[in-house]
């Protein structure tokens, strides 16, 4: 009898809807369980580390990695997956471009804990005690792991063969992504599993998006009253569908919010945040500086809008220059 595909999934820094989103495959998981055998799976089964430790390197057959890289323990479990897989796909934006979590990258770690277990309304009159990575016990050393003052995504920490993008990535692709996989016809290596054009194009609302589009002002959706039968970019709500990768069926605009990007910047895009400012910039319909200033004072939370899946993979990569690991 042929031997079924070896393959784990690990959990980094991340929500956990990524995990939830392999669930959500309903009852196609169980195709998916019957053609493979999961040999790590933390969140739903009792593996343990010795038992990836034990298989021979390059023994799994492919490893879906989602989070971002935060810790020193997802480090080493992700280098450890990384030498045990024949494939290793960074599953979901935190794994794709560093994701929400990558925002904590606009501080670096003393500001966070000093924030966190000093300073917040979380913890006022609290006992200032932060996580250690070691402390002594009767019963010997108990070890924590180390938070990195960095978020990265998966591929500045390891070699990775293939990204799942979205958050999370929904039923559709990662069954393609899967079904590409168990019959062997995989794209090159390095290929985001997901469409090649930009989300309008498979947008029902893009026949109603003007050719030339302009925007005059830009709205919040949520202090707008949305006509779902018109693009919102031409109603003047920012949505980032003519910047992101298609591929997700412009499921956000079918609920009438725009599209936040999370399927990522399209191939030959370095940078999603620098890409979607440069779009708005070309769409405001302005000449005077204090209106187009006017206009994109609108947009309250710029690093969160254009880099919310993405700034440990821009060129900023963080907010200043800090000594990693320190
Ligand atoms: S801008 Fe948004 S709403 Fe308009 S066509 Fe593109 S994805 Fe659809
Ligand atoms: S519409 Fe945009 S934000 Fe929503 S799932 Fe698709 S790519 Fe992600």
């Amino acid at each position: 009898m042929t031997e079924k595909p070896k393959v784990a999934f690990y959990w980094c820094a991340s929500c956990g809807g990524c995990e939830e989103a392999v669930v959500d495959l309903a009852e196609g998981i169980l195709d998916v369980v019957a053609a493979v055998d999961i040999v790590f799976w933390p969140v739903a089964l009792d593996f343990k580390v010795h038992d990836v430790e034990a298989l021979p390197d390059g023994g799994i057959t492919v490893s879906f990695i989602n989070g971002a890289v935060r810790l020193s323990e997802q480090e080493e479990m992700a280098r450890l997956l990384r030498r045990k897989s024949k494939y290793v796909i960074a599953f979901g934006s935190c794994s794709h471009l560093g994701g929400v979590p990558g925002l904590a990258n606009l501080w670096d770690r003393r500001t966070i804990f000093d924030w966190y277990y000093h300073r917040g309304p979380a913890v006022a009159g609290g006992d200032g005690v932060e996580p250690q990575e070691k402390v002594e016990v009767p019963e010997g050393t108990l070890e924590l792991p180390a938070f990195w003052d960095t978020v990265k995504a998966l591929d500045q920490v390891i070699d990775v063969d293939y990204f799942v993008p979205g958050c999370p990535p929904t039923p559709k692709i990662i069954a393609d992504a899967v079904g590409a996989l168990l019959r062997g016809e995989l794209p090159p290596k390095g290929s985001v599993l997901a469409g090649t054009k930009a989300l309008c194009r498979e947008c029902a609302l893009n026949e109603t998006k003007p050719e030339k589009l302009l925007v005059k002002e830009l709205k919040r959706v949520d202090r707008t009253k949305v006509d779902p039968e018109t693009c919102l970019l031409a109603q003047g709500i920012l949505c980032l569908g003519p910047v992101t990768r298609g591929g997700c069926d412009a499921l956000c605009v079918k609920g009438a919010m725009p599209c936040t990007g999370c399927f990522g910047p399209l191939d030959e895009v370095r940078d999603q945040g620098a890409k979607g400012v440069s779009f708005l910039s070309s769409i405001v319909d302005f000449d005077d500086e204090e209106d187009i200033r006017r206009v994109l004072g609108n947009v309250r939370d710029p690093v969160g809008t254009f880099y919310r899946y993405s700034l440990p993979r821009s060129y900023l990569m963080r907010s200043r220059e800090v000594k990693d690991h320190a």
